[in-house]
C-alpha cells in the first residue's frame, strides 16, 4: 500500500514537474532555463527563481518603447524580437537580442569588474590567447566554433585576426555596459566590420540607416550553431560582434 502511495505521488510529482518546465511556463523562462540550467531553476508568481534562492521579475509589466527597452529591459524584453536566422538584411529597428537585462547578466557573470575577471579563461583563437568566461560554458562554445571555423577555406582566416573579447566598458554611444563586460563577447578583426554609429556619425537609434555588412555568412552560422548571437543581424548592425546568448538560439 505504502509503495503504492509512493508510486502515485511520484508519478504525480513528474506529471507536476513537467507541467511546470513545458506547458505552464512563458516560452522566454522556458529558454532562460534551458540555456542556463546552473542558475535558471524555476519561476513562480511572476519571478524566475536562481539556483541561489534568490528571484527576479521577469516582467515589469511596462509598456515600452524602443530606446525604454535597451535601457531598461527586463527578462522578457530579451524575447521582444525573435533571433530569427532566416533573416539576413535586418528590417528598421530589428535588434535581436540588443536589450539586455542587466542584472541578469551581472547576477551570472560578475557583479564589477573584478568579480567578471575571476571567472575568465585563456582561449585559443587563430594564433591570439584570449580572454572569456567560462560561466556557462561560454569558453567551451567558443573554442567549438574556432575549432568549426579553422575548417573553412584559409582566405576566410583573415576575418578572425586581432580578435578583442572582455573589457568592462558601456556600448559605444550609450549609457549601457556593453557584453564585453561580462566576458560573453568577441569582436573579429575590425577592418572587415561595419558599425552603424561609425557609418552615421551623431545619428540617434531612432533615425533610418543603410545596412552595412561584409561578414560571410558561413562565420555567423557557425557562431550561431555553438550559442551564439551575431551583430550582422541587428538594424544598428556590429558586425565584428558575437555574443554568447544561447537562451536566444535554443528551442
Ligand atoms: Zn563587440
Amino acid at each position: 500500500m505504502k509503495g503504492r502511495l509512493v508510486g502515485i505521488l511520484l508519478l504525480l510529482g513528474i506529471t507536476l514537474g513537467y507541467a511546470q518546465t513545458d506547458v505552464s511556463l512563458p516560452t522566454g523562462v522556458r529558454k532562460l532555463m534551458r540555456a542556463y540550467p546552473n542558475f535558471v531553476q524555476g519561476y513562480a508568481d511572476g519571478k524566475v527563481r536562481f539556483s541561489d534562492g534568490s528571484e527576479m521579475t521577469y516582467d515589469d509589466g511596462r509598456e515600452k518603447s524602443y530606446e525604454e527597452r535597451m535601457n531598461t529591459a527586463d527578462l522578457e524584453d530579451m524575447f521582444s524580437i525573435p533571433y530569427d536566422t532566416s533573416v539576413w538584411k535586418p528590417s528598421y529597428l530589428y535588434d535581436p537580442g540588443r536589450a539586455r537585462c542587466e542584472s541578469f547578466f551581472r547576477k551570472m557573470y560578475g557583479n564589477s569588474s573584478n568579480e567578471v575577471q575571476s571567472h575568465l579563461v585563456r582561449v585559443d583563437w587563430f594564433g591570439q590567447k584570449i580572454l572569456f568566461t567560462a560561466v556557462n560554458g561560454a569558453a567551451d562554445s567558443l573554442k567549438a566554433v574556432a575549432a568549426e571555423l579553422s575548417r573553412l577555406p584559409k582566405s576566410y582566416m583573415k576575418y578572425f585576426s586581432g580578435a578583442s573579447t572582455f573589457y568592462w566598458r558601456k556600448v559605444r554611444g550609450m549609457d549601457r555596459l556593453s557584453a564585453h563586460s561580462y566576458g560573453i563577447a568577441i569582436d573579429i578583426n575590425v577592418k572587415y566590420s561595419n558599425f552603424w554609429l561609425w557609418s552615421n556619425p551623431g545619428k540617434s537609434e531612432k533615425d533610418q540607416i543603410v545596412y552595412k555588412n561584409r561578414i560571410p555568412r558561413e562565420i555567423v552560422e557557425i557562431f550561431e550553431r555553438h550559442g551564439f548571437i551575431s551583430g550582422t543581424r541587428w538594424y544598428h548592425y556590429d558586425t565584428m560582434h558575437f555574443e554568447f546568448r544561447p537562451e536566444l538560439l535554443v528551442e
